[in-house]
């Protein structure tokens, strides 16, 4: 039996936040996304709704057990108030779901606070010769007496200038690709920690950043999970959070297209709404459509995370189409708009600069469209 049916809590848990974005988020949008400095207050309430702990341990305050559909339907329901606060559950979830393979003391300095939204943790994976081919890092981790002593330069890390700490992936010296990377939780107030911010044309709340390593040394008590292990750990994890950031981006399209229908509907040309041309209902109905086949993409994805079977291919799937389905749909609701669509006094502009980041950050097409490829072939091969 198929069923696309949300459980009766998975639906209070959207009408609440369905709520809190339309009346608290979406208001100040637009103004929030214009500012470098990251709104701790709304963090907070977000904590207050149980969004920031989603799947992170019970005892530090979050809701247990794994929850990928959760997360994916609190990411999409806020984007619609605000695509920049929806990420924050999402890297919440990313990070707490490797600090909890960190020790006792890691997770108890970082993961209350990171769930009361009092802190953020940034992931430190980009360097400037490394991005899509991520296990090409030079970030060396030098074995010191206690620890380790990291330098290297990471790039383009969201949340760098707003974080308290980062978690850093580091190679052994000698070693080379992905194996000998392991992970390290680094504060960013650390001797030798240098944060610069970064100007993106949008995400700018998110505080995107680089940061610089010279000799900062972290003890072994902040290594996180095996040693060398780092980089396959954070993959793994990559596989809910593209989904959830597939759906971000379409919540933030479906405000996008509820505007424009509005708009449609009130705005008159030749004497009539231009809803009632063509030319323009039929390109919501486009849109409509590509957000609703993409939309259960991504639940799929995170639905076979869910039940534990393969989902790799269907995580870069939503990571490498939902967003720029996103993008599209923005872009037909701002055409909609006429003028008023290029005016940055409404939010449509605002939404076009956010999403555009999720066709890079995490990843591009093409190299979700590599791992889609290797299971299709794999799949074919061992015929
Ligand atoms: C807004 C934003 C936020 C980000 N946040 C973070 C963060 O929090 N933490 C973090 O670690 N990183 C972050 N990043 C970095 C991001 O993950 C990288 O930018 C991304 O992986 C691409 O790497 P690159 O920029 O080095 O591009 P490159 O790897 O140099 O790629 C350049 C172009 O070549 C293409 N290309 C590369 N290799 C291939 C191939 N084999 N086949 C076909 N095409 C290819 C790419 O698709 C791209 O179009 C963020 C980036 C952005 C834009």
């Amino acid at each position: 039996m198929i069923s696309f049916e949300f459980s009766e809590e998975q639906k209070d848990f959207q009408r609440a936040l369905a709520r809190f974005a339309e009346k608290v988020l979406l208001p100040g949008y637009r103004d929030r996304a214009s500012r470098t400095d990251y709104p701790f207050d709304i963090q907070r309430q977000l904590a207050d709704l149980g969004v920031l702990g989603i799947g992170l341990p019970e005892k530090f305050g979050g809701t247990g057990a794994e929850d990928p559909i959760m997360l994916g339907l609190a990411a999409e329901t806020l984007a619609y108030g605000d695509v920049n606060i929806a990420s924050a559950p999402v890297q919440v979830g990313l990070v707490g779901s490797q600090l909890v393979y960190g020790s006792t003391a890691v997770q108890e300095e970082y993961l209350p606070r990171l769930i009361a939204g009092e802190i953020t943790v940034a992931i430190a994976l980009t360097e400037p010769g490394s991005g899509s081919d991520a296990s090409a890092l030079l970030t060396v981790a030098e074995p010191a007496p206690g620890g380790w002593r990291l330098r290297g330069e990471k790039t383009a890390i969201s949340w760098a200038c707003n974080a308290a700490a980062a978690l850093v992936y580091a190679r052994e010296p000698g070693s080379a690709r992905s194996s000998g990377v392991s992970c390290f939780v680094v504060p960013l107030d650390a001797t030798g920690v240098t944060v610069s911010h970064m100007l993106g044309m949008g995400c700018l709340p998110l505080g995107w950043g680089s940061i610089h390593l010279d000799e900062v040394f972290v003890p072994e008590e902040g290594l996180i999970g095996e040693h060398g292990q780092g980089f396959r750990s954070v993959m793994n994890h990559f596989d809910f959070s593209r989904a959830a950031l597939g759906l971000m981006c379409l919540g933030a399209a479906r405000a996008s297209l509820d505007e424009a229908a509005d708009y449609a509907l009130q705005r008159e040309t030749f004497g009539r709404p231009i809803a009632e041309y063509q030319g323009v209902s039929f390109l919501l109905a486009e849109q409509a459509t590509y957000l609703e086949a993409a939309r259960w993409l991504c639940y799929r994805a995170l639905w076979l995370r869910h039940i534990g079977q393969p989902h790799t291919a269907h995580a870069s799937m939503s990571k490498w189409w939902p967003p720029i389905v996103a993008k599209d749909a923005i872009e037909a609701a701002m055409k909609i708009h006429g003028n008023l669509g290029y005016a940055t006094e409404f939010p449509l502009q605002q939404r076009f600069r956010d999403v555009m980041a999720y066709l890079v950050a995490d990843g591009t097409a093409e190299i979700q469209k590599r791992i889609i490829a290797k299971d299709v072939l794999g799949r074919r091969r061992v015929k």
